[in-house]
């Protein structure tokens, strides 16, 4: 410790850096964990993290805070990269990096702890049902230190505000009877410690064969004696870690199943019933195995996604290409793709043209045409081409990793109904239990019948309150759902929004960009004085201030027609209306129509040539100087042939309240909804009009889901009762606009995402009418004295299993 002490103080007197200067810098910030800290310093694995540190203004602040932060126990490199604000830390696993936040902000600068922080989320291995969740959950909230923790079952992560060590964590998980892995952002999800099918299973195996010979002992003359043994020995050996969580489970005050089964299966022996103890204890374990492998393969395919980018990229050094690790390539350098390989990091291509596969990442079909100045996206795949591509992301940042991150957010949301269905067990359990309790004690002590008859009902009643069914009911469903839309490129950001698309049944559609290429062109040009070079100069000079498509097919037809633009001032981009602007001390306007004649613009000796012009679908760009039209430009905005196919698609799975929403003129609209096959539209809408067509929708008893591109349509976005962006891959807005996002900016996959939405909907009920009815029997057994401890663990394991095996069709549907 001294050495590092020395060294920092020495650095800091030599640099004399005005923003560094502050006393506060040298204030000590080694934490109380120092001690803790050297113990496990040697044993434990290195962790990595990167920061972003805002407020770096000077290199010599990197070095500051680079010695600022090694300082701090625990901490085996750190490197601060001054250009890119961005600081990488390594520590022994024993330091938690709010401490590296806490002692950064100290230092005077800012940061926030990673995104998808290594230190703060972990994946649990072993949990077998919701209400292990429940116990790991509260297990942690008890813990001094801990401020927040979140457990999801579905896909087997924790969430954790805390300030303990790694160490401490794993222990902790590991003394509940599950392991724990820091969820690392690394690409290397095939590394992670996983839970081989079989290292689950061996207990189960072993019990399973002690088992049969109990059962082939007590069919021979051999001695009851020796069945009895091992029968016990099943329980021992099946029973031993269920009994372990059962143990946490009743510290932490929660009545999970593990306490149920284990009551029944200390139980059962008490009173003489050994081979139903032991068949109890063997089910609940064969089902509690082969439940989590199955979801386990179901949370890992998600984290498999990222193996789809390649861990290694040809970068440009000098004069050569070298193979380096993807970490290491920085943003702004070139990297090469040779025909045939997939794109290791997300750029924009610099040198060359191919087609590039993007389905991996947005589901579309067909390849698409990439040239200079195009962007491409980790994990795609080059076709023909070789492409000299900069890099624009780091591998933490690029849209795969993103997509990756949103989806494992999205899967650990909690729907409707399941807060429903978690909120019913809450009740269910205690009343169920309560009952056994009182089955078991009640009649005997009033003189009805025996003690061992009620103990047996009453061990099969704790057996059927174990609610394990009903609560991976809907989970595992979503968790699947979401999974299986990300393989297709959709996003769906929660299983509220699954849910939610499932019961839609009417759609609108922006036009432009979204059931259009979006892409208009110039066919027409009029100028009122016949120069139409001039007019083309004066409108490109206005639209050369505004984003709109249509602005871009002005700019665009003017530089072919080698038109130059004037000098300008005061520009104004209205949305939804048009652009003005002064030019040499005039005031002009482009937009449509309506509007110039708002601003006194005298339309009359041209309406009916521009009623003609959109009456042909085109949308006419009006130009005039505040009082009359100088000139119009005509342009027209092809309908996307996916467009059809999709709306095609959607009859065919029962959505036929189609509308198509446009800000666009009456003719256009009607001319690109008939070709869309449509046949309602809304013309003439600004964007906040966009918004009130979908709440006259919605009030004429309509769900509506508002298809859009996300920059203009965000208000009808918002008000729709779900909002489906389109192009997610492209823009990042639409990606944050919307609850459901299509990555490809097309409508190919519209109609899967219904389809899935609706198949979710109903497995999901029948899921849970399913495990709701199977109780329901069980309980109904015990009055004719037919429930058996054995139909007991069925009705919940077995149960469990089907809506399990039930959920993953979802997986499995095709997009
Ligand atoms: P859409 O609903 O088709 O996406 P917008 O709401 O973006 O349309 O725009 C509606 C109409 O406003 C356009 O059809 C066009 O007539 C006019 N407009 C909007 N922006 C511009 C612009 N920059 N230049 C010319 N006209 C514009
Ligand atoms: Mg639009």
């Amino acid at each position: 410790m001294a050495s590092k002490e020395e060294t920092f103080e020495r650095k800091t007197a030599e640099k004399g850096c005005s923003c560094c200067s502050s006393d506060s810098e040298k204030e000590d910030c080694c934490t109380p964990e120092e001690d803790h800290a050297d113990e496990s310093a040697n044993d434990t694995p290195a962790n990595a993290y990167t920061f972003q540190v805002e407020g770096m203004d000077c290199p010599s602040c990197a070095s500051t805070l680079q010695k600022g932060v090694y300082r701090l126990p625990g901490v085996q490199e750190a490197k601060v990269q001054y250009a890119t604000g961005s600081m990488q830390v390594s520590t022994d696993g024993t330091l938690a990096p709010a401490m590296i936040k806490q002692t950064v902000q100290r230092l005077g600068y800012n940061t926030e702890l990673p995104a998808a922080d290594t230190g703060e989320a972990y994946n649990i291995y072993g949990m077998d049902c919701g209400s292990c969740a429940a116990t790991v959950s509260k297990h942690f909230a008890q813990l001094d230190g801990v401020r927040d923790v979140q457990v999801q079952f579905a896909t087997g992560k924790m969430t954790l505000d805390h300030e303990l060590s790694q160490e401490r964590v794993k222990g902790e998980v590991r003394r509940l009877g599950f392991e724990a892995a820091p969820v690392t952002e690394r690409r290397s999800s095939s590394s992670q410690p996983e839970t081989s099918p079989l290292r689950g299973m061996t207990n189960t195996i072993i019990s399973g064969v002690l088992l049969l010979a109990g059962i082939a002992s007590s069919l021979t003359p051999a001695p009851a004696i020796i069945s009895i043994i091992l029968y016990l020995s099943v329980i021992v050996v099946g029973g031993y870690k269920p009994a372990k969580s059962a143990y946490f489970a009743i510290k932490s005050r929660s009545l999970d199943m593990n306490v149920l089964m284990m009551g029944a299966a200390i139980g059962a022996p008490l009173i003489g019933e050994y081979f139903e103890g032991a068949l109890v204890v063997w089910l609940f374990a064969l089902g509690n195995a082969l439940q989590q492998y199955s979801v386990a393969k179901t949370r890992k395919s998600i984290s498999h996604l990222m193996d789809l980018a390649p861990a290694e990229a040809w970068v440009k050094a000098g004069d050569t290409w070298v193979r380096r690790p993807v970490e290491d390539v920085g943003l702004g350098q070139t990297m090469l793709i040779k025909p045939g390989e997939k794109i290791p990091l997300d750029g924009t291509i610099r040198e060359g043209n191919s087609m590039v596969d993007q389905s991996p990442i947005t589901g579309e079909s067909l390849p698409i045409d990439k040239a200079s100045g195009d962007k491409v996206y980790a994990g795609t795949l080059n076709d023909f081409g070789s492409l000299e591509v900069e890099v624009t992301a780091r591998p933490e940042d690029t849209t795969l990793a993103r997509i990756i991150h949103l989806v494992e957010e999205a899967q650990g949301q909690q729907a409707p109904t399941q807060s429903f269905v978690d909120r019913f067990a809450a009740v269910y359990t205690p009343i169920v239990f309560a009952a056994a309790i009182a089955v078991i004690v009640v009649p005997p002590v009033i003189g009805i019948g025996g003690w061992a008859d009620w103990v047996y009902r009453g061990l099969a009643l704790l057996v059927v309150a174990c609610p394990c069914a009903l609560v991976i009911s809907t989970p595992v469903a979503i968790v699947s759902a979401i999974g299986n839309a990300a393989k297709q490129g959709v996003l769906i950001k929660g299983g509220a929004f699954l849910e939610a698309a499932g019961t839609l049944n009417a759609l609108a559609f922006d036009k432009t960009g979204t059931l259009t290429e979006g892409k208009p062109v110039v066919e027409k040009v009029y100028a009122a004085d016949g120069d139409a070079d001039r007019l083309l100069s004066i409108a490109s000079t206005l639209e050369a201030y505004s984003n709109h498509p249509i602005a871009r097919a002005i700019t665009a037809h003017a530089g072919e027609q080698n038109v130059s633009s004037f000098e300008g001032v005061n520009f104004y981009a209205e949305p939804g209306k048009g652009v003005s602007g002064t030019i040499e001390g005039k005031a002009y306007a482009a937009g449509k129509p309506e509007w110039l004649e708002e601003q006194g613009v005298e339309l009359k000796h041209v309406e009916e040539e521009i009623q003609q012009l959109q009456n042909e679908g085109m949308t006419v760009v009006l130009i005039g100087d505040g009082e009359s039209v100088l000139g119009y430009v005509g342009v027209a905005d092809k309908i996307r042939p996916v467009s059809s196919e999709a709306v095609q698609s959607l009859h065919k799975n029962g959505i036929r309240e189609l509308t198509v929403l446009t800000g666009d003129n009456e003719g256009t609209a009607a001319k690109i909804a008939g070709q869309a096959n449509i046949d309602r539209y809304m013309a003439g809408l600004l964007p906040e009009d966009k918004a009130k067509a979908v709440r006259t929708l919605q009030q004429e008893g309509r769900r509506v889901g508002m298809v859009g591109d996300g920059i203009n349509d965000a208000p009808a976005l918002a008000t729709a009762d779900i909002g489906i962006a389109m192009g997610g891959a492209g823009a990042d807005t639409s990606m944050e606009a919307a609850d459901i996002v299509l990555m490809a900016d097309n409508l190919e996959k519209l109609p899967y995402t219904i389809r899935l939405s609706r198949k979710a909907l109903r497995i999901i009920k029948q899921n849970i009418w399913f495990a709701v009815l199977i109780k329901v029997a069980a309980l109904a057994l015990i009055v004719p004295d037919m429930l058996t401890l054995w139909m007991a663990v069925l009705s919940d394991t077995g149960a469990a299993l089907l809506v399990v095996a039930n959920s993953l069709r979802l997986f499995r549907l095709r997009g």
